[in-house]
């Protein structure tokens, strides 16, 4: 008998009931050492003061009006993102998966209205887009598509790193945008390198093609600076954003050029809850604070900590780890031993990772972790490395 939930997803036997910082207890009153923070969204961590005042402040006031009215806290958070990026105008949804959609037909209504017959898009193996019909055809990977077709037309995969390729395909001049990771999340965290990206944006730019980063991950402080695309200096036309805007509270936006939005005029999209006034209010306040230099400064300071003692470790268990890789604090950790293995000896050890593509586990703590609670992490992994030794002595 199906269960009362769509079984879609492999949960593991752990519920939680509370959060602090770093940390999450069951209702067992068992605590864990949160290295997942629900897959890059918790970039505050848990229960953050400052989110929890704002979240309780706009509560009482307003939650939610129609877009059919101003909404100055929405007003306010485009502000601050068009500040703060290559952005000229942004539009709010509620997941990474509708700011997927829009950047699709963003993308292709501005080739529309030109009169130019450019409606492909071009994406790479392994990327993740989300879960809408557009989503999983902007991916194209078999685990995301099985099943599901007809796909949504006019996408096309290169392998990961291929710029002749992508060279090539623009050369027909039928596309209208390219899509990518600047860090693939899903995919197994890889970075795409510094000259990749610039070549990338080139080659757009001598087709002229417009280019989509999706930062749903590795945007919004995880790397250590706002978005992943400062570290080479190239900008996209178009940005998905999404996961750590909202600090746990379900937000995504699309940050575009006037050029690249010129084609959404009134009534060409809409969304009835993105936006709204408890969303922007809450996302207004993560922004301030993951945007303030200090703070990222922080955030790359943790993430050198925590990079060179993952070394270490690596270092200590070569039958269980391979490597370590990523971006700031979007790490992962290529096993030598399966991942999903590891990861059940880490749910042991009361540490959460999240799995990832090509054997990955990934490592996506809360921008904030304490310098302790690293440490205490590295204890954790090494309890679970031993573990997996000891099994396969
Ligand atoms: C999570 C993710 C998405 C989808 O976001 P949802 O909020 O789950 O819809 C899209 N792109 C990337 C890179 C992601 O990591």
């Amino acid at each position: 008998m199906i269960p009362s939930l769509l079984p879609t997803y492999n949960r593991v036997d752990l519920a939680f009931e509370r959060g602090q910082g770093s940390w999450l207890v069951t209702d067992g009153g068992e605590r864990y050492l949160d290295l997942g923070a629900g897959i890059a969204v918790n970039a505050l961590g848990h229960a953050h003061p400052a989110l929890v005042q704002v979240l309780a402040d706009q509560g009482a006031k307003l939650w939610h009006v129609s877009n059919l009215y101003k909404i100055p806290q929405q007003q306010t958070l485009a502000d601050q993102l068009v500040d703060l990026t290559f952005a000229d105008t942004v539009f709010f949804t509620n997941s990474g998966t509708e700011a997927c959609e829009l950047a699709v037909k963003m993308a292709r209504k501005y080739w529309s209205d030109k009169g130019e017959d450019r409606a492909r898009i071009i994406g790479f193996d392994g990327s993740f887009h989300g879960r809408s019909s557009a989503g999983i055809a902007a991916a194209g990977g078999e685990k995301l598509t099985a099943g599901f077709g007809p796909l949504l037309p006019g996408f096309t995969h290169l392998p990961f790193g291929d710029i002749d390729g992508l060279t090539n395909e623009l050369a027909e001049g039928d596309v209208a945008a390219v899509i990518i990771e600047p860090v693939q999340g899903e995919g197994g965290i890889r970075p795409v390198a510094d000259d990749e990206l610039k070549a990338i944006r080139a080659a757009c730019n001598d087709a002229g093609a417009l280019l989509i980063f999706d930062e749903v991950q590795c945007g919004m402080g995880r790397t250590g600076k706002l978005f992943a695309h400062e570290f080479p200096g190239v900008t996209p036309d178009i940005m998905m954003v999404a996961k750590g805007i909202g600090g746990g509270f379900p937000l995504g936006a699309v940050l575009a050029t006037e050029d690249a939005a010129s084609g959404m005029v009134a009534g060409t999209h809409g969304s009835t809850y993105g936006g709204n006034p408890l969303a922007c209010a809450v996302g207004s306040k993560v922004t301030e604070i993951v945007a303030d230099p200090e703070f990222l400064a922080e955030v790359s300071r943790k993430a050198g900590l925590f990079r060179q003692k993952l070394e270490g470790l690596v270092a200590e268990h070569p039958d269980v780890f391979e490597s370590v890789r990523g971006s700031g604090l979007m790490l992962g950790l290529k096993c030598k031993a399966a991942n999903m293995d590891v990861l059940a000896k880490c749910y042991d050890a009361n540490v959460l990772c999240v799995p990832a593509g090509d054997n990955v586990l990934r490592i996506l703590p809360a921008l904030t972790i304490e310098d302790e609670d690293i440490s205490e992490a590295i204890t954790r992994l090494e309890t679970a490395a031993k573990a997996m030794e000891g099994q396969s002595a």
